[in-house]
């Protein structure tokens, strides 16, 4: 180890930093941050400091550096463009033992400034011991995207617990009781937003001197299109601690991958007029697993609460008070326009957007076609495939000129995706010649013009 990681208490004590520019003000920031009292020593203070200065929070010595500004200083802050005081900041500092920092210079450091998650009180800094800033901001954002925001929530739910469960639980059970917790059912209530219920669990768990019993809860969530890299934070941390999956056939084996190892995996998918489960045993099955304390993992394509009957199975699940959560996913109106290059509104085509189900009841479309067919907006079919020939010629008949723009796109955001670019009159048969396959989306509306210039095959899923 090069440097030893620690974290320092500065709260109330003198910082000094030496320049005024905006690198400096970037370590005003953070210093003021964690409760440092801090001079700026510097001829000229550029507009952030000097809005800082203005604001009584930080003190102003109008000078170029001098020794006798680090009088009584816990540590120092070199961030001038002038090499030569740079340089003796760093000097002076390490001959009176004070702790110093040179921007971008580690040769000149006594210490250095690691990248930080915050998560406050939980703090995590990586450091690459000055040899890549960029890469310990790159590591940064990997762990950011990895740790729930609501991290901070737990640990001062801990900390309000903490003496409590010191005087009940004695010492060798302790930490086990803590790991319980903090990987159980109540971590999940605070990291979901429920504190009061979380601290009342917690209560009870202590009151009875154990860990909380399992608490079956089904997660309602919304695996996005198909591209794996469009799952949430929220959706991936939920799906690796289920304990059983619930999928179906819109699900991409890429994304299922991504549950825990050890989750049973059920599949209840449905493709058109092949129902493997019905849908009422489906909300059956998840309430009993739910009751039988397992932590259930309903996953869905796109969102939820779209075409989805998210609606549908969290109703059982309130009728009979098991707990649950949604998690919204991106639908695949939304996937596949981005990843096809056609913005859904535009300001010179579209002011308004409809989602529709082109699903044919009895060979029939039961759609309100006068809403369909009205200006300056777009129309999305969800499940359309199999009657784009009623749907098109339906859309004409209602007042549509014929040669309306329509595109299909077929297995969006995936390695697969195609898109299909046409007219109502000749997009059925362009469809059916290139015999495109499920899951596919029909938008119509002039914003499918724009598909040729925006189209940009990058942003697909390889
Ligand atoms: N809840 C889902 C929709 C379920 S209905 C969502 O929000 O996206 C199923 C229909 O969604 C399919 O028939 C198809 O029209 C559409 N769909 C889902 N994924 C798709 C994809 N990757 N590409 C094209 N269409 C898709």
């Amino acid at each position: 180890m090069d440097f030893l990681p620690v974290f320092l208490q500065i709260r109330d004590r003198p910082c000094l930093v030496v320049g005024g520019g905006a690198v400096a003000a970037r370590k005003v920031d953070l210093l003021l941050q964690a409760g440092g009292r801090v001079t700026v020593t510097a001829p000229r203070l550029g507009e952030t400091l000097q809005a800082l200065h203005q604001a009584g929070r930080i003190g102003h010595r109008r000078a170029a550096f001098s020794p006798a500004d680090l009088d009584g200083c816990l540590l120092a802050i070199a961030a001038t463009d002038d090499q030569v005081v740079n340089r003796q900041v760093s000097e002076l500092c390490q001959a009176r033992a004070i702790p110093v920092n040179v921007v971008d210079r580690p040769e000149l450091c006594s210490f250095i400034m690691p990248a930080i998650i915050d998560r406050e009180p939980v703090l995590i800094a990586v450091s690459t011991g000055g040899s890549s800033p960029v890469l310990a901001r790159l590591l940064r954002g990997r762990l950011e995207s990895l740790i729930p925001a609501a991290y901070g929530r737990l640990a001062a739910l801990v900390a309000g617990f903490r003496e409590q469960v010191k005087q009940r639980i004695p010492a060798p059970q302790r930490r086990a009781f803590w790991e319980q917790v903090l990987q159980g059912p109540i971590a999940e209530l605070v990291l979901s937003g429920r504190e009061g219920a979380a601290r009342a669990a917690l209560a009870d768990a202590l009151e009875r001197g154990m860990e909380p019993p399992p608490m079956g809860e089904v997660y309602l969530v919304g695996a996005g299109p198909g591209d794996p890299d469009l799952l949430t934070f929220r959706a991936l941390r939920l799906m690796q601690q289920a304990d059983v999956v619930l999928y179906d056939r819109l699900i991409n084996p890429a994304i299922l991958e991504l549950t825990r190892r050890d989750a049973e995996r059920i599949y209840v998918g449905k493709a058109r007029n092949q129902h493997t489960l019905p849908q009422e045993e489906t909300n059956a099955l998840l309430a009993r697993l739910a009751k039988q304390g397992k932590r259930v993992l309903r996953l869905k394509g796109g969102d939820p609460f779209i075409f989805g009957r998210g609606g549908e199975e969290i109703q059982t699940l309130a009728g009979e008070g098991i707990p649950f959560q949604v998690v919204p996913g991106i639908t695949a109106a939304s996937g596949c326009a981005a990843y096809a290059g056609i913005p859904l509104t535009h300001r010179d085509y579209a002011q308004s957007c409809l989602f529709v189900t082109g699903n044919l009841k009895d060979g029939s479309v039961d759609l309100n076609w006068e809403s369909l067919v009205q200006p300056h907006q777009t129309v999305v079919f969800y499940m359309g495939l199999h009657g784009i020939e009623i749907i098109c010629a339906g859309l004409i008949a209602h007042g549509l000129p014929s040669d309306f723009p329509a595109a299909l796109i077929e297995q969006g955001t995936t390695p697969r995706q195609r898109v299909h670019v046409a007219t109502l009159a000749t997009l059925p048969e362009r469809v059916r010649a290139a015999e495109a396959r499920a899951p596919t989306l029909i938008i119509v509306g002039e914003v499918v013009k724009l598909h040729q210039d925006l189209a940009w095959q990058g942003n697909r899923a390889i």
